[in-house]
């Protein structure tokens, strides 16, 4: 019974038929996972294992979703942790939840079944930022476990591990990270052009009701510099605003005033936070 309900609800995966727009990004990232998939090839030929990906970009454009469709498109298991999340940690406990982090990963992958794991870490920034002035910072364990954990995949053992990282500040990286054999294969996330920010909408307009006169199009044309994820909201916004006109559809006012809401929104965030 539990599966039946589970099946009713949407897929706990994600594909890169899910993510709108980014192209390249899907091409550079499919070519990097062949990579792991045709492992023993790789190594007939002598290739250096891939270990790291890094994913770079503004926030919001689908660096998570891109981690979440590697894990899918490579029958991987998925774990994530963000780099914020090590913040005021005390000395220690951050390089022993990187530890934890690695372990549960080869554990689930070897539970469920899976050939390896992805293991994200979101705003690896956090984390991983330069090491100048031989300044000593209460996450400096963290990264080293980090390192540690990396150094020490043994790619010919099952499960394999792959490191997906995030960040939206790369040149705030420190260059140890950044050496072959680490996070040697970036991948820029950019914000979506016209028509991927039509993909985009089309994606979050699968589950709603449109009017008639919608057109999508124009929205994309208007949502010049927008995210997926503010793009997400507009959809989100639109249908908000058909339900409080009591509109059985969503028609394409609900979506102006969706578009500007999101606009003015983003600036108010911004100018808040000067
Ligand atoms: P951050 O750097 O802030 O963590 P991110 O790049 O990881 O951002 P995601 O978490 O992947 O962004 O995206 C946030 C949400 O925005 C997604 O859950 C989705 O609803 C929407 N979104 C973002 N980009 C896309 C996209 N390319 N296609 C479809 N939806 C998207």
């Amino acid at each position: 019974s539990d599966r039946k309900t589970k099946s009713k609800a949407a897929p706990a995966y994600m594909t890169f038929d899910d993510i709108g727009g980014q192209d390249r990004a899907k091409r550079e990232l499919t070519e990097a996972l062949d990579f792991l998939i045709r492992y023993d090839e790789i190594q007939r030929l002598g290739i250096r294992p891939l270990k790291g990906i890094l994913l770079t970009g503004p926030p919001g454009t689908g660096k998570t979703l891109l981690a979440k469709a590697a894990a899918h498109y490579t029958n991987s298991v998925f774990m994530a942790a963000s780099g914020s999340e090590f913040v005021e940690m005390y000395v220690g406990v951050g390089a022993s939840r990187i530890r934890d982090l690695f372990k549960e990963a080869r554990n689930r992958a070897i539970k469920e079944n899976k050939d390896s794991a992805i293991v994200f870490i979101d705003e690896i920034d956090v984390i991983g930022g330069k090491r100048d002035g031989g300044q000593h910072r209460e996450y400096d364990q963290t990264l080293n476990q980090l390192l540690t954990e990396m150094d020490g995949i043994h790619t010919s053992v099952h499960p394999r591990v792959l490191i997906m990282a995030a960040t939206n500040r790369k040149e705030m990286l420190d260059s140890a990270l950044l050496r072959p054999g680490r996070f040697d294969r970036h991948i820029e996330v950019d914000l979506p052009d016209k028509k991927g920010r039509l993909h985009i909408l089309n994606i979050h307009a699968k589950n709603k009701p449109l009017s008639e006169d919608v057109s999508l199009d124009q929205i994309a044309q208007e949502t010049f510099h927008f995210s997926g994820a503010q793009l997400e909201s507009v959809m989100n916004e639109a249908a908000i605003y058909a339900m409080r006109d009591e509109s059985e559809a969503i028609e394409q006012k609900h979506l102006s005033l969706a578009v500007d809401k999101v606009m003015l929104g983003e600036k108010t965030d911004r100018e808040s936070t000067k």
